[in-house]
């Protein structure tokens, strides 16, 4: 039996009698185990065949609060287990992780669609999170000051805030939430999480591979749902911390209702990631590294490249030639096979807003180079599936501009300096990610500087900061104040106490002082 089997057959056995025996339910993890019961639920779809191939159950309001009882009451014990101890387990968890991939991978390929490359590549992304928090011991060590008074020694901790909850999106089923956990636990937190309800099972696999790797039951649970799950969760008094990633509307709401609750939110939001193409870049290169970051998991991936804006009708024409071109070759279909570049877009709603979009720039003027709208995948034509698609003259007022399309669109804007591209940029209403293509140090340290975008890149089209820095846009691609992962990280799932102690002798008694204490 491998892996996959033992999963299916012994985490998701349904135990809802009244389900249909055929399809499969997918349940909660709670207290170590599955929970499987649930009044209501809703289909999940394997997007590549367009079939409803499992369902999810929707926590209420009442399961929820019963899973925050139930992590407030393993708080204590593992607020006081020894850091050490606790970055054992996720040494433990790396490894199962690294054992488990295939497993993990295909799940997500079945729920998600992503091709199996393109899923190790975001497990990879994933894991390098937990090996950051292996290192707990040394950065919750703290700041000691030694005599800041007279016999007085100071020192800071970094102490865990207590149950704290996650939100994640449905196109990184695995890697958005191990931007999460992984530290909050390892800072000492109890943890709650709720997945997109549209990729549920990755959550709940990484929930067992937790469990196998030692983490005390009502550590880390996994509520699935919908917006009664969130709000319940948003709305409970016993949650500390919300961190969620998604899109901006809801990012905004979470943070507004998180927040008004008195708790700590950091909400990630949308995109429009541009990349300027100057007239000294190295055009080849430019072309291979557009393909990958435009249509890569069928552009659903928040740092996805968009819009290339070239500088100069010639370098415009270059581009839109050789992409053309390149553009015949990319195939798309099912997640098992390999050879496929990328998947089907998650939902046929998906699917229509995504040709909906590019309806729009045609009826607004733009020139449509490469039309993905009818394209099928050969032996799944009824999957979810958008062809690459490539869209010339943009320009700033279209609706396909303004807004994130989510899908395997490339749209071209031409310009004549590099100060109107950056104009343009900082003008967007979001700043998540943005590349510029040079081979100018001038021209490049200036961009750096100056661009109003959280995560930037030069010659780099997917700037995503690996696990050691942190992760975050500008603009309306980021509700709070502090990054995801990384040192923000830290800081964002951990208090600050700062003591000042003093031990009396019998020689020093200290005089009455009316004054504030001050060394003078
Ligand atoms: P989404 O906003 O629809 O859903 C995200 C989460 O919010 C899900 O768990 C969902 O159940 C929940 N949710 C949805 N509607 C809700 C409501 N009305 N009230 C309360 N909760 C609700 O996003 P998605 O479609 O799953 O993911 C795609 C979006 O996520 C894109 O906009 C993408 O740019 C963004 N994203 C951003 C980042 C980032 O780091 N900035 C990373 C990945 C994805």
């Amino acid at each position: 039996m491998n892996n996959l089997e033992h999963f299916n057959a012994n985490a998701f056995s349904n135990t809802d009698s009244t389900q249909a025996a055929t399809t499969q339910l997918i349940g909660h993890f709670i207290q170590g185990g599955l929970v499987t019961k649930s009044n209501r639920k809703q289909a999940v779809y394997n997007p590549a065949t367009g079939e409803i191939s499992k369902e999810v159950a929707l926590a209420d309001t009442q399961l929820v609060n019963q899973v925050v009882q139930i992590a407030e009451q393993a708080f204590p014990a593992w607020r006081d287990t020894p850091v050490i101890k606790r970055a054992r387990v996720m040494f433990k968890f790396k490894q199962l992780l690294e054992e488990n991939a295939e497993t993990l991978c295909e799940l997500i390929g079945q729920e998600h669609g992503k091709i199996c490359h393109d899923a190790k590549g975001e497990l990879q992304r994933g894991i390098e999170n937990v090996e950051y928090a292996c290192g707990a011991p040394e950065f919750l060590k703290g700041e000691y000051s030694k005599n800041v008074g007279p016999d007085i020694d100071s020192w800071s901790e970094f102490q865990p805030l207590g149950v704290v909850a996650g939100i994640t999106p449905f196109n990184f089923p695995a890697m958005v939430p191990l931007w999460m956990f992984p530290m909050a636990i390892v800072c000492g937190n109890c943890f709650i999480l709720k997945p997109s309800e549209k990729a549920p099972s990755a959550a709940l696999y990484l929930a067992e591979l937790l469990k196998q790797a030692g983490l005390p039951d009502g550590v880390f649970n996994v509520v699935n749902g919908d917006k009664e799950a969130v709000d319940a969760l948003l709305h409970h008094p016993k949650i500390q911390a919300i961190s969620f990633v998604g899109s901006t509307p809801i990012a905004e709401y979470i943070y507004r209702t998180a927040t008004s609750t008195g708790k700590r939110c950091q909400a990630l939001g949308g995109a429009k990631n541009h990349a300027i193409i100057m007239p000294d870049a190295d055009i080849d290169n430019v072309v291979t590294s557009l393909l990958g970051a435009a249509f890569g998991s069928s552009g659903e991936r928040c740092m996805a490249l968009s819009v290339a804006v070239a500088i100069g009708d010639e370098v415009a024409d270059v581009v839109i030639a050789k992409l053309k071109q390149e553009m015949q070759q990319l195939k798309f279909g099912n997640y098992a096979d390999t050879s496929n570049d990328f998947g089907p877009l998650i939902s046929q709603a998906h699917k229509d807003k995504v040709q909906a979009y590019i309806q729009s720039a045609e009826q607004q003027g733009a020139k449509i180079v490469v039309d993905g709208r009818d394209a099928k995948a050969v032996g799944y034509e009824n999957g979810f599936f958008v062809g690459p698609t490539l869209i010339d003259q943009i320009s700033a007022e279209m609706t396909s501009y303004q807004q994130e399309i989510f899908g395997p669109v490339l749209q071209v804007i031409r310009v004549e300096t590099m100060q109107e591209a950056m104009q343009l940029i900082n003008d967007h209403e979001y700043g998540n990610g943005t590349c510029i293509y040079t081979r100018d140090g001038e021209a490049a340290r200036y961009f750096t500087n100056n661009i109003q975008v959280g995560m930037v890149g030069v010659n780099v089209p997917l700037p995503v900061p690996v696990a050691y820095h942190s992760f975050g846009g500008w603009k309306r691609s980021l509700f709070g104040d502090l990054y995801a992962y990384g040192p923000d990280g830290v800081r964002f799932y951990t208090r600050r106490k700062t003591i000042t102690q003093r031990w009396p002798s019998a020689q020093i008694r200290e005089a009455k002082q009316f004054a504030m204490p001050t060394l003078n």
